[in-house]
């Protein structure tokens, strides 16, 4: 046997789990101590009733003979690719329900992509600081991995490179940055990636959080980007289906390499690896993305964004550099005084109890920048935010 030595590369979870380490650490030797945390990434808000009410349904289904169901088909039912289709109108953009695949959730299907593309021969362009799976499975594939850096230089929106690469991932509204392409600017990647013949794999997972209207939904609202990209949607932020899982992924049929069209390769992974989301997960979906699924859903959104406000107005006040907020559940800031991440992690920790993410655990880009979450309580946040105005 010979195992996949890439897997040596990774780095194990270091992030996530210093982190606890070092909350435990301070509640152990101070159990009195009041921590909010800031630095979830998960949602925290109920689901939309009717997408509960349809998942209810569906399981009620399974439960008698005549409307019990079993394997449904891998790529997704058609309802569900439909709902899919009938979102993307909402953005002006016009779909084929077999250019959508459904999954369970855009974490397995982002990482399953890259079995169509052939290991150790690719260039792949991975943005750092970053959300850790990009890297981690250009890692296991042994592609060439060329880091784009994102500054505050760029407003951490890095623009195309001046050579040519083969996959490249971008994530707008970026996790964990907050930064969020313009037209123009994401315009400027699909004419490079089209220049070079490269995929962009295009993480949408925070789309519902775009507000400004010069910020497309899609990187199918670009032009020319059916030719050079996959987009990933995910209802876990969107919709708070991180425990319930569902997602989806498009494959342009215009996409091709070669002339092999890689949504048919996309088909041929998921129909030999993957035996279909679960069905009232898709029901779930349905109901989610239909007008009143999403109007419940931006409910949801909005009370987040009320944690936006009360995070970015301390920071406006305190003229501190940050990018996000206005279009994403994140808020990236540089930390005072020059302070490294993990130093102003300890810092705020010890000082006002607050848990957040320090930047540089997503990439050395990230040193000196810190992550605050909107997916606490409104009252949580509001009394986080008044301790760290008082540190700033
Ligand atoms: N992509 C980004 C940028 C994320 O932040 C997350 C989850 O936090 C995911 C993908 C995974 O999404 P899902 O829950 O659909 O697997």
């Amino acid at each position: 046997m010979k195992i996949n030595k890439n897997y040596s590369k990774l780095e194990e979870n270091y992030l996530f789990t210093e982190i606890a380490l070092r909350t435990k650490r301070f509640c152990d030797a101070n159990p009195d101590a009041p921590v909010i945390k800031l630095g979830i990434g998960d949602v925290t808000l109920p689901l939309p009733e009717i997408a509960a009410d349809a998942i209810i349904t569906a399981f009620e289904e399974l439960k008698h003979a005549e409307t019990f169901r079993g394997y449904g088909p891998e790529l997704g039912y058609h309802f569900a690719r439909k709902a899919v289709t009938d979102y993307y109108k909402n953005y002006g953009v016009q779909l084929d329900d077999g250019e959508v695949t459904i999954g369970d959730g855009i974490g397995s299907d982002i990482a399953n992509i890259t079995d169509i593309f052939e290991k150790s021969a690719n260039t792949v362009l991975v943005p750092n600081p970053v959300y850790p799976l990009y890297k981690a499975t250009s890692l296991m594939d042994n592609q060439k991995i060329v880091y784009i850096e994102c500054t505050a230089e760029n407003n951490f929106l890095p623009a195309p490179p001046d050579f040519p690469s083969d996959i490249i991932y971008l994530c707008s509204p970026n996790n964990p940055t907050g930064a969020t392409f313009n037209f123009a600017q994401l315009q400027a990647w699909v004419d490079y990636a089209n220049s070079c013949s490269a995929v962009i794999l295009y993480d949408n997972a925070y789309e519902r959080f775009i507000e400004e209207s010069d910020k497309p939904h899609s990187i199918f609202q670009i032009d020319g980007a059916k030719t050079c990209a996959i987009e990933f949607g995910s209802l876990s932020k969107t919709a708070g289906f991180t425990c319930v899982r569902s997602g989806y992924t498009v494959v342009p049929f215009a996409l091709k390499s070669d002339g092999i069209l890689l949504n048919r390769m996309w088909q041929q992974r998921q129909t030999t690896k993957y035996n279909g989301a679960p069905y009232p997960q898709q029901r779930g979906l349905q109901a989610a993305l239909s007008p009143a699924g999403i109007t419940q859903a931006d409910r949801n959104i909005a009370e987040y964004k009320k944690n936006s406000a009360l995070i970015t107005n301390v920071l406006n006040e305190k003229k501190v550099f940050y990018t996000g907020g206005k279009n994403s559940p994140y808020i990236w800031f540089r930390c005072p005084n020059g302070m490294s991440s993990w130093d102003f992690f300890d810092f705020l920790l010890n000082k006002v109890n607050v848990v957040g993410t320090p930047g540089v655990g997503f990439g050395s880009c990230g040193e000196n920048y810190f992550r605050l979450t909107t997916f606490n309580t409104c009252v949580a946040t509001k009394e986080a935010m008044e301790r760290i105005r008082g540190i700033l």
